[in-house]
C-alpha cells in the first residue's frame, strides 16, 4: 500500500468539496446482536457522553484519532523522521509520545503511513453517504436470507445529524431494514427526520436518577427518558439496552426505577442487560488516556442473573447478553 493511498483514508478530499461526509470509525460486518438478522453496524464517531466504562474511547470525539499500541512499537523512530511538525517524542519508558496540540490530523497521517509494526492507527475517515452504504450492500445476499440490515451506531449516531439522515434515508432508499443505537441524547428536532427512516431502535438506559446518571456520564437523564418515551409514541419496535457495571447502576432500587419505567412503554419489546467487560480498557491507554474503571471485577454469571431477575418482577421480557 503506498503512503498516498493510506493517507486518503482518512483525510477530506479535495474533490469532496461540497459533498456530505462524515467521519466513521468503523464497519463490523456479520453482526448478530445489534438488531434482527445478519447486519452490518456502521460506527459513527462522536458522543456527547462520557461513560465511565466506554468500550469504544476511539469513538468519543467526532475526528480521526491516534491509538498507539506500544507492545508493537519496535522503536525505529520511521513515524518521528516522518512527522512535518516534530511532534512525536520517543520517551524512555513510554515508546514515542504524541503531542496532539501540534499533531496536523486530519491532513496528515505520515506517521501511520511509515508505521510497518502497526503500532500506530489512526481511527476515524471521512466518508461520503454512498461509500458507507456501498459498504453496507456488500453483504445484501445475507440480510436478504436472514432478515437483518444495517444498524446505525457510534459513539452516538445523532452526533452528525446530517450524515446520518442522509445515511438513514439511503439505506431506506436501497430498501434496506435500518436500525440504530443511540444514548438519546439529542435534540428531538435532530432525531425525529431520521426516525421516519429507521425500524427499529436500540436504546441504551444507563441511570435512572438524574444527578447519579450526570456523574456516571456527564450528562443528566431528563432529555434521554423524555426522547424515549417520545420514540415510543411513534410505534417504533424498542429493545432497551442496560448496561450493567457493578458498583454503578446496580442497586435493587434502579434496578426495580428501570424496569418500571421501561413496562410502561408501549413498544418495547424487551430490556436487553449488557453485563460490564473489560475488553475496552486497553483503547484508553492506547489513546493516552486513564481507564475510569480500572481494576473493576466484572460480575460472575450468577451474579448476572440475580440482579436481572429483579426486573423480571416487571410485565417485560429481560434477556442478559441483548
Ligand atoms: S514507526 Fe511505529 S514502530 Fe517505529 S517507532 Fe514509530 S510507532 Fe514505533
Ligand atoms: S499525523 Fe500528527 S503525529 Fe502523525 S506524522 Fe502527522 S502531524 Fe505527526
Amino acid at each position: 500500500m503506498t503512503m498516498r493511498k493510506r493517507f486518503q483514508l482518512f483525510r477530506p478530499k479535495a474533490a469532496d468539496n461540497g459533498r456530505l461526509l462524515g467521519v466513521v470509525s468503523d464497519f463490523q460486518r456479520f453482526s448478530i446482536h445489534d438488531g434482527p438478522g445478519i447486519r452490518t453496524i456502521v460506527f459513527l464517531k462522536g458522543c456527547p457522553l462520557r461513560c465511565q466504562w466506554c468500550q469504544n474511547p476511539e469513538s468519543m470525539l467526532a475526528r480521526p484519532e491516534i491509538l498507539y499500541i506500544r507492545n508493537n512499537c519496535i522503536g525505529c523512530n520511521l513515524c518521528q523522521e516522518a512527522c512535518p511538525t516534530h511532534c512525536i517524542e520517543a520517551v524512555s519508558g513510554r515508546g514515542i509520545v504524541i503531542d496532539k496540540a501540534a499533531c496536523l490530523l486530519p491532513l496528515c497521517g505520515a506517521c501511520q503511513a511509515v508505521c510497518y509494526a502497526n503500532a500506530i492507527n489512526i481511527c476515524g475517515r471521512y466518508l461520503g453517504v454512498d461509500e458507507v452504504l456501498e459498504e453496507v450492500e456488500l453483504d445484501r445476499e445475507f440480510y436478504d436470507r436472514s432478515g437483518g440490515g444495517v444498524t446505525f451506531s457510534g459513539g452516538e449516531p445523532f452526533a452528525q445529524p446530517g450524515f446520518l439522515l442522509a445515511l438513514a434515508a439511503g439505506a431506506k432508499d436501497r430498501g434496506l431494514h435500518t436500525a440504530i443505537e443511540t444514548c438519546g441524547q439529542a435534540d428531538w428536532e435532530v432525531m425525529e427526520p431520521v426516525l421516519a427512516h429507521l425500524d427499529m431502535v436500540l436504546y441504551d438506559l444507563k441511570h435512572m436518577d438524574p444527578e447519579t446518571h450526570r456523574q456516571l456520564t456527564g450528562v443528566d437523564n431528563r432529555r434521554i427518558l423524555d426522547n424515549l418515551r417520545r420514540i415510543d409514541r411513534l410505534g417504533l419496535p424498542i429493545r432497551v439496552r442496560l448496561p450493567l457495571v457493578p458498583g454503578r447502576n446496580d442497586s435493587p432500587e434502579n434496578l426495580r426505577a428501570t424496569a418500571a419505567f421501561v413496562a410502561e412503554l408501549t413498544h418495547v419489546e424487551a430490556l436487553d442487560v449488557l453485563p460490564y467487560h473489560r475488553m475496552g480498557e486497553p483503547k484508553w491507554g492506547q489513546l493516552d488516556k486513564d481507564y475510569p474503571l480500572h481494576g473493576l471485577a466484572p460480575y460472575t454469571k450468577d451474579a448476572v442473573f440475580a440482579l436481572a431477575a429483579i426486573m423480571e418482577a416487571y410485565p417485560i421480557e429481560v434477556t442478559v447478553g441483548g
